[in-house]
């Protein structure tokens, strides 16, 4: 497995658009907040510069301009000459009264913005001052009579509170980010443990340890889900490996005997130097025995292909009850010929949706069996019964039975019992027989007494014929 780059990982980058995300939205409320505090407090100060003109104002209809000089320092000095100033122009802009305004030497206004007082309007701006590194919120006003007010607030202290503002987020931001970033390093890699967990098992499943799984639980949801399926993906790769082995023992086991056989039965013909006959009989023993292969191997294409669900089933509107007394009739002289009587209890029809070539198969292998090991004199039943959403055909007959140790073992393949070795048989009729039901979402159950019988039960779904 390549060795994981941290900064190519999920997890990394599930981090990074976290910190990403939280800066985003911080810097989002932050904006606001600078934005509604300064308009607030910038809206204050103006309140309070309208507030000095419209008391200078009343006050000057009431008294005259001599004592205006000294009004205009009182109210600097109690607010702080370095914070406030307040000058008055006459409207030619020569300077009539003022308060202290030494620490103000610098301060340049713009005419325009003067002119506008002289015009009979207010005007308020922000101006910077230099020398003092300070910016200044100034009015300019008419006031008394054609005379102009010109009142300024520094704003050094709103500067001040709003730059206090910009250093405790930044340092805010800076410590929940490291904090959102350690928080969500954390999760990204709980969350992705289970994946990390999945890959390790896939990386040893692909060395060969197939019996590796991945734990289901304490991962989360979505990650317990994946587990699990990947974990039922895993069972079923085994159970096809298993399978696929069982089949190669099968196969190395059972088509080993016959073509020893064939292989056998050509070099004593040759080496006897025989007559064309005995050639002839030979090559009709060989035609025999691959007949045999054939069938046999054929038969353990179908059932892998049915176990691995790559049948194709052409299901089709059928009556069974027909199938079923067709398949009979076809037995029936086997039975005579044996001795056996083959009864046969059916409704008149039975409507099912199947694959026609398949259901003959598997009724073909019981009643085949059921032929085989019933001996003389014994007798067979075939019943077909159809119930609310499920239908059973029952293949029952009084032979030898099936010794309990045998019974969970022959729908194995190649499975056969010690007492059939004597009969035809490649141990392959029970696993296609079930492999059939199976396909058709039924099942095949047995039951049986030794020496009085067995019972074998097909249960077949009802599905309607609309469905494929
Ligand atoms: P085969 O008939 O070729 O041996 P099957 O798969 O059809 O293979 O059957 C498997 C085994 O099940 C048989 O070898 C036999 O031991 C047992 N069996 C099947 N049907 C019957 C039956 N009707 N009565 C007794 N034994 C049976």
């Amino acid at each position: 497995m390549k060795t994981p780059n941290r900064t190519n990982s999920l997890a990394f980058r599930l981090t990074l658009l976290y910190a990403l995300m939280f800066f985003l939205s911080s810097a989002i409320v932050f904006i606001l907040c600078y934005f509604l505090a300064s308009s607030y407090l910038l809206n204050q100060i103006d309140r309070r510069l309208s507030a000095y003109w419209r008391n200078l104002n009343h006050g000057l209809e009431t008294n005259t301009l001599d004592s205006l000089d000294e009004e205009l320092t009182d109210l600097a000095t109690a607010r702080g000459t370095e914070r406030v100033f307040f000058y008055v122009l006459d409207h030619n802009g020569r300077l009539v009264a003022s308060s202290d305004l030494s620490s103000w030497a610098e301060l340049s206004l713009n005419e325009a913005f003067i002119a506008k007082a002289t015009k009979g309007l207010q005007a308020v701006a922000t101006v910077y001052v230099p020398d003092r590194h300070l910016r200044l919120r100034v009015l300019a006003a008419p006031i008394f009579r054609q005379q102009i007010l010109l009142a300024g607030i520094s704003l050094a202290e709103y500067d001040a509170f709003l730059n206090r503002m910009i250093e405790v987020f930044i340092s805010m931001v800076l410590v929940t980010i490291l904090l959102g970033m350690i928080v969500g390093w954390h999760m990204a890699r709980r969350a992705m443990s289970g994946v990390e967990e999945v890959a390790a098992v896939a990386t040893d499943i692909a060395q060969g340890h197939f019996d590796q799984r991945v734990s289901v639980t304490g991962q989360g949801e979505e990650i317990a889900q994946l587990a699990s399926a990947f974990n039922a993906m895993l069972e079923k790769i085994s159970h096809f490996i298993t399978g696929m082995k069982e089949i190669n023992d099968n196969i190395a086991h059972d088509l080993r005997t016959p073509i020893t056989r064939i292989r056998g039965m050509a070099e004593t013909t040759l080496i006897a130097d025989e007559s064309l006959d005995e050639y002839q009989a030979l090559a009709g023993s060989i035609i025999e025995e691959c007949d045999r292969l054939l069938s046999m191997i054929n038969t353990i294409l179908d059932i892998s292909e049915a176990e691995a669900g790559l049948t194709e089933i052409k299901r089709k509107d059928l009556d069974l009850a027909a199938l079923v007394r067709q398949g009979v009739s076809l037995f029936q002289p086997l039975g005579e010929d044996k001795g056996v009587i083959i009864q046969l209890q059916t409704p008149e029809t039975c409507p099912f949706r199947g694959d026609v070539n398949l259901l003959q198969r598997l009724m073909a292998n019981l009643l085949d069996n059921a032929v085989k090991f019933t001996p003389a004199g014994g007798h067979i039943l075939v019943k077909l019964h159809t119930g609310v959403d499920l239908l059973e055909l029952q293949v029952a007959d009084n032979g030898p039975g099936i010794p309990e140790t045998d019974l969970a073992h022959i729908f194995e393949r190649f499975y056969r019992g010690d007492r059939s070795r004597s009969t035809p048989g490649f141990g392959l009729g029970l696993a296609l027989a079930r492999s059939i039901a199976r396909s058709h979402q039924g099942d095949i159950l047995v039951t049986s007494q030794p020496g009085q019988g067995s019972i074998f039960k097909v249960q077949l779904p009802l599905v309607s014929p609309s469905h494929k």
